[in-house]
């Protein structure tokens, strides 16, 4: 079954998976349609700081996105400092010669990534269609309707500072069980949240060390201090493809699942999803996904599974081990490099924590496949 030419490919979700699909459609002359269920773009946050991670490849994560039709058009600031804090508490000082991320906001407001996305594809024509929900793709599309499953959670707070700007983690299960604990400040706004990947339901003590933490060793001061908060799942699917419907971004569990980095991945899946099914050709979807995220994506998951076992004695000796000389970003890329040793764990072992998201009914043209037909959503 192939789309009909003269329609318009169907998107479910204008987060940026959705959005960067639209725009790879419409860019290539065909019409788009996505739908929204909420009332505009990046409802789901709240203009909190986020990072597009600039540390898993050696092309810059902006010249990407450039190739596959997405313009830098939202507010970054490119950060090559942070200071990350160990479980002792003591403070150690990374240093990148390129950008190590770039610091966008998310959200709804002028010059979030989502605004921008939302703008560009306007621009290109993209019909978006807000406050409608769609849960059956009967034609084929793309569906890209973000996590359906919590396996890391974030509780934070958004505020206005005075403070100067800088990045600072701390990693240390007494803040953050199994995650990291962060502080973002950038021209008088600022984003401090707990990451959690075990104990959710503690969240809101956790969220609190966390801002004692801060406050203690680098004197935070929050004005109007709002809550927030969200979760991610991150689970390699065998397929991301069920005929004509093609899942990307966090609808297929592209996220990294070491420490929940997931905006770059729903932007090249997306896009790429938009390209495969312009060209009629959904099968290469599949391999283009497979070429790209698959092997960074199993590194990842493996790093997670050591991750889990260190605690807070091993935080700070694989801290001290990376000597304050190093450019941090080198040592990144090292660590998310593909290794054939870090693949071959990732299937003994690592995979058995993420059960895969979709198993694929070629009979049935619900968008959310999880055994579950016609599925009804619950938020
Ligand atoms: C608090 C928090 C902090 C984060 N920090 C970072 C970070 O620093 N760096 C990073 O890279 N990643 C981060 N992430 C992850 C990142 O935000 C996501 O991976 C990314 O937004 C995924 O994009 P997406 O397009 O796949 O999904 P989403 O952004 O979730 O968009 C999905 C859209 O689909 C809509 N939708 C859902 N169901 C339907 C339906 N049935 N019909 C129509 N529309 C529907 C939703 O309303 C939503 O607008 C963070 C996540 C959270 C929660």
């Amino acid at each position: 079954m192939s789309l009909s030419p003269g329609s318009a490919i169907e998107i479910s979700g204008a987060g940026p998976a959705g959005l960067a699909a639209a725009l790879a459609i419409a860019r290539a002359g065909r019409a788009a349609c996505v739908y929204e269920r909420r009332e505009d773009v990046g409802k789901r946050f709240h203009g909190d700081f986020q990072g597009l991670e600039n540390w898993t490849t050696d092309t810059d994560v902006l010249d990407e996105l450039g190739s596959l039709g997405v313009e830098a058009g939202f507010d970054y600031t490119p950060f090559r400092e942070v200071t990350c804090f160990s479980p002792d508490g003591r403070p150690r000082e990374f240093h990148s010669a390129q950008p190590l991320f770039y610091l966008i906001r998310r959200g709804s407001e002028a010059g979030c990534l989502d605004m921008a996305m939302k703008q560009q594809a306007l621009d290109a024509g993209v019909e978006i269609r807000f406050g409608k929900k769609l849960d059956r793709l009967p034609a084929g599309g793309i569906v890209t309707q973000g996590p359906r499953r919590a396996d890391a959670i974030a509780a934070g707070y958004l505020f206005e500072t005075d403070m100067a700007d800088g990045a600072y983690a701390a990693i240390s299960d007494q803040l953050a069980p199994k995650g990291y604990a962060y502080l973002l400040i950038c021209k008088g706004r600022g984003t401090l949240a707990s990451c959690l990947f075990d104990d959710f339901h503690n969240e809101r003590h956790y969220l609190e060390e966390c801002v004692e933490f801060f406050t203690e060793k680098v004197g935070v001061s929050m004005n109007n201090p709002r809550r927030f908060g969200g979760g991610g799942n991150f689970s390699l699917p065998r397929t991301a493809r069920k005929g004509n419907i093609l899942y990307a971004g966090e609808s297929a569990g592209f996220q990294d699942p070491l420490f929940g980095f997931g905006i770059r991945w729903a932007l090249i899946s997306g896009a790429e999803a938009g390209r495969a099914l312009v060209d009629d050709d959904p099968a290469r979807y599949e391999r283009v996904w497979k070429k790209r995220l698959r092997a960074y994506h199993q590194t990842a998951a493996t790093n997670r599974w050591f991750f889990d076992r260190l605690g807070d004695r091993g935080y700070a000796l694989a801290l001290r081990k990376y000597g304050q000389e190093q450019d941090v970003r080198d040592w990144m890329k090292k660590a998310y490099a593909p290794r054939l040793w870090k693949r071959a764990w990732y299937y003994a072992v690592a995979s058995r924590r993420n059960k895969p998201l979709l198993s694929v009914h070629e009979d049935c043209d619900c968008t959310w496949c999880r055994c579950e037909r016609h599925r009804q959503t619950a938020d």
